[in-house]
């Protein structure tokens, strides 16, 4: 039995090698993220992936108000004559949703459907509430639950009912409405990139791919541990038919009659399932310090040479103090030996650990211990701070430079499909390549169970993949959840 194998039984979470699906399954399990819910395909968020969900939510929520918009809360029931005002909505919907047709007791008059998304009923209110141009922009968004029926739900990643925000916006001219979904996209950049630590690829969707209902799908994707894209989150230019639909006039500058341009824009609780596939490892989570729900957790060594009280306030004694600028839990129970702690936290991925026993308590010291690297430093209590500070970042800039090699290993280049489709179909990755944008060659990925994943500006080469007929800019094709 090689070491690895070994290690991974000891440890009791499946070889992230090689079963890297059951790895991903078990470690929301073990490190108490979700669980399975009594209903098919839908989870239960658990404290420990709640709170990093509102880590996430915070930085995010900030974005959204930094960038001049104000959150508002829609009805989760929506009547089902508004979705079919939009005839590629609903046809792009229609398979996924929940229709309630008895409500207190007595068949509805007119059923009514759980939303799958708010366009519909944000666009009928934005109807009532844009009359002039000096309406607009009109910016909201929503923090919601959304249900969309699935036949095959993983946790966080595709399920039943999931959690986001929705962006929602009318503005008075297309380049406007563009530039706001451009912004958008940008600050889920940062978010991906400088929060979460997850390298991003952003481009557009092509015509099969994009939103039921969009002129414009933008997207962002990271590349996964196991070769598979995993689109995080997107930002669409709507099209002006849902203006129409709804009826959404307005007097523009010079009297006349005008229609809006729209816009729409979501994340969810996906981000948490990219953060596990992104960092994990075969001890457990690995969570990016800027979200991570705990920082630092604090573990009092009990030994015979000083009582159990007296280690005990010195360790409250720190957390207190650390408190103020870090996350900081303690672990002081006594039933369990530091050894199972240690494990403990390493598999709920808490990127830093400190020690304090009787020794360091004698000579003011702490002993700290990354869980990205198991790198030891031993420091004065007075220069903790800093030094915790100076370690998280370090963590944080280590993830997202991991993260950004091994994307840079999977990053293929390659004209032809020929030539690359087994190992696109065996080991995964992004082909970058070039495009005829014809849904003729773009269904010849669905043998290798691949899919275009975004439209890039670069433009490397000249022909398609397939039939050889110029390509106007690259594409991305992958493997994708
Ligand atoms: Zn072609």
């Amino acid at each position: 039995m090689s070491d690895q194998k070994k290690s991974a039984q000891t440890q009791g979470l499946p070889n992230i090698q090689t079963s890297f699906s059951d790895w991903y399954n078990e470690i929301i399990y073990q490190a108490e993220l979700a669980d399975q819910a009594p209903v098919r395909g839908c989870i239960v968020i658990r404290p420990y992936g709640y709170a990093l969900w509102e880590e996430i939510k915070k930085v995010l929520d900030k974005k959204i108000k930094d960038t001049g918009h104000e959150n508002a809360q829609f009805p989760l029931l929506i009547p089902e004559s508004f979705l079919k005002r939009e005839a590629e909505h609903i046809e792009g919907f229609a398979p996924e949703l929940a229709v309630v047709t008895h409500a207190g007791g007595k068949k509805l008059e007119e059923p009514l459907v759980v939303r799958p998304t708010s366009e519909t009923i944000i666009h009928y209110m934005f109807a009532q509430w844009i009359r002039s141009w000096r309406d607009l922009p009109l910016k909201i968004n929503q923090w919601a639950n959304v249900v969309r029926w699935e036949m095959r739900s993983r946790p966080f990643l595709r399920t039943t009912e999931f959690w986001w925000q929705e962006g929602h916006t009318a503005h008075e001219t297309k380049q406007e409405a563009l530039h706001e979904a451009q912004t958008m996209l940008l600050e889920y950049i940062d978010l991906a990139e400088n929060y979460l630590a997850i390298p991003i690829i952003a481009g557009k969707k092509s015509e099969s791919e994009k939103f039921a209902g969009a002129d414009i799908t933008f997207t962002f994707e990271g590349l996964m541990q196991d070769g598979k894209a995993l689109q995080m989150g997107t930002s669409h230019m709507i099209s002006q038919q849902f203006a129409h639909a709804f009826n959404m006039k307005y007097q523009d500058r010079s009297g006349k009659e005008a229609y809006p341009y729209l816009t729409s824009w979501g994340a969810t609780t996906r981000l948490i399932g990219a953060l596990i596939m992104t960092h994990g490892d075969q001890k457990g989570l690995i969570m990016p310090p800027r979200v991570a729900p705990i920082q630092v957790i604090i573990i009092p060594i009990y030994t015979k040479s000083m009582p159990q009280e007296e280690v005990d306030t010195a360790a409250f004694a720190l957390k207190e103090r650390l408190e103020k600028n870090f996350r900081v839990k303690i672990d002081n129970d006594t039933h369990v030996t530091p050894g199972s702690k240690f494990y403990k936290w390493e598999l709920k991925g808490v990127p830093l650990r400190i020690e304090v026993g009787p020794r360091d308590i004698e000579q003011q010291v702490a002993v700290l211990t990354s869980r990205v690297n198991g790198a030891k430093q031993t420091v004065a209590w007075q220069d903790l701070e800093h030094t915790i500070e100076s370690t998280l970042q370090e963590i944080q800039s280590t993830l997202f430079q991991r993260a950004r090699e091994r994307r840079a290993a999977q990053w293929h280049k390659s004209a032809k499909l020929s030539e690359f489709s087994h190992d696109l179909e065996t080991k995964g990755g992004f082909y970058q390549t070039g495009w005829c944008r014809s849904l003729l060659c773009e269904e010849q990925l669905k043998q290798y169970k691949a899919t275009t994943r975004c439209l890039i500006e670069e433009r490397q080469f000249l022909n398609c993949f397939y039939c050889d007929q110029e390509s106007p800019s690259d594409v991305i094709i992958a493997k994708a959840y």
